[in-house]
C-alpha cells in the first residue's frame, strides 16, 4: 500500500462534568462524547526521503511540529525506527479551537492512518495509549461513536448512540482556548452538575426526550460570562425549535438539537441573519 485516506471526526459533548481538579493540575471529567458527521480529511502517502511534509487547505494552522498530525506522525516513525518518509494533506472542515476536537481527531487518524499505511500492526488499546501521550481526547477519537469519558478522558466506556435527530452547530468568530476555561474553572466552588448518570439511562431507553431534558455542560459557566454570544445562539436555536441547545466542550461552538430536518435548516438561517457565527453546519449524530 501507498497511500491511504482516514476521516477525522469532530466530537460534541452532550453532557459535561468536572468532578474535581488533581494534584497534578489535571481535572477529572465525567463526559458523554458523541461523533458528529462533520469531518477532516487526510491523505497520507508514503515517500522514499525521510521526514513529514504537512500540507492543508487551511491557512491558520501551523504546517511544523505543531501540528498534532506532524506530532502523532513523529511518534510513531520513532517508536518503530521507520526509515521512510511520508507526505500528509488535510483538508480541513472541523472548525478551530471551537470544543470539537479537531486536533485531536486529525492525530487519531494519523495514527489509525499510519498503522495501516506501514502495517504496524498496533491493536485499538495500544494506539490509544500512544495517543494520550499526545492529548486526552485522542484515544476517544481513535474509535469515536458514543462513549463515556472519564479520568482525565482516556477511561471509555461504549454507550448506545442517541436516537436519530438532526444538529445546528454554530462556532461564534472567536476562539476560546480550552486551557484559559480549565484554568478558570472552579470545580470546587460548582453549584451544579448535569445529570450525566440520568442521561446514560435515556441514551439506553432511546429516550431523545431524557437526553435533551439533560445536556449540561459545567464549562458553560465560564464561557458564558466571557462571551455572551455563546448564550445568544444558545436561546436563539431553543426559540427556532431546537428541543435543547448546548456549548460543546470548552466552546465556543454551540450545537442545538431537533427533531425536524427543516426546523434545522430554518435555525441554521435565522444564526446566520443574525450574524452570530461564521460557521454553520446542520448534520447528525454519527
Ligand atoms: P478540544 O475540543 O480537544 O479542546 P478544540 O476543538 O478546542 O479541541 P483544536 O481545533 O483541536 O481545538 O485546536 C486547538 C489548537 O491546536 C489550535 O490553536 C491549533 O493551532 C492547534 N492545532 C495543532 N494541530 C491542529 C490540527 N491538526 N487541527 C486543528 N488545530 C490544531
Amino acid at each position: 500500500m501507498e497511500r491511504i485516506t482516514q476521516r477525522a471526526y469532530a466530537k460534541i459533548n452532550i453532557g459535561l462534568d468536572v468532578l474535581r481538579r488533581r494534584a497534578d493540575g489535571y481535572h477529572e471529567v465525567k463526559m458523554i462524547m458523541q461523533t458528529v458527521d462533520l469531518y477532516d480529511e487526510l491523505i497520507l502517502e508514503k515517500r522514499k526521503q525521510p521526514g513529514i511534509a504537512l500540507r492543508t487547505d487551511n491557512g491558520e494552522l501551523p504546517l511544523d511540529g505543531d501540528n498534532l498530525i506532524c506530532k502523532a506522525a513523529e511518534l510513531l516513525i520513532r517508536e518503530k525506527d521507520i526509515q521512510e518518509g511520508v507526505n500528509i494533506m488535510l483538508t480541513k472542515r472541523i472548525p478551530i479551537a471551537a470544543g470539537m476536537a479537531g486536533g485531536s481527531a486529525d492525530a487519531a487518524a494519523t495514527l489509525r492512518g499510519l498503522n495501516e499505511l506501514f502495517g504496524l500492526g498496533y491493536s485499538v488499546p495500544e494506539l490509544q495509549t500512544l495517543g494520550v501521550k499526545l492529548g486526552a481526547d485522542i484515544p476517544y477519537c481513535i474509535v469515536g461513536g458514543t462513549m463515556l469519558s472519564e479520568g482525565i478522558g482516556e477511561i471509555l466506556t461504549p454507550l448506545p448512540a442517541p436516537p436519530a435527530a438532526y444538529l445546528v452547530i454554530a462556532k461564534p468568530d472567536i476562539n476560546v482556548s480550552t486551557a484559559y476555561v480549565y484554568g478558570n474553572l472552579h470545580a470546587d466552588r460548582l453549584t451544579w452538575h448535569p445529570d450525566i448518570d440520568g442521561m446514560i439511562d435515556a441514551l439506553r431507553k432511546q429516550d431523545l426526550g431524557g437526553i435533551t431534558g439533560r445536556l449540561g455542560n459545567v464549562l458553560e459557566t465560564v464561557t458564558v460570562r466571557e462571551y455572551p454570544v455563546i448564550e445568544r445562539i444558545r436561546e436563539l436555536l431553543k426559540m427556532q425549535g431546537a428541543e435543547n441547545a448546548l456549548m460543546s466542550g470548552s466552546g465556543p461552538t454551540v450545537f442545538g438539537i431537533f427533531k425536524e430536518k427543516e426546523t434545522a435548516e430554518r435555525a441554521a438561517e435565522a444564526v446566520e441573519c443574525g450574524k452570530l457565527a461564521k460557521q454553520i453546519f446542520v448534520t447528525t449524530f454519527c
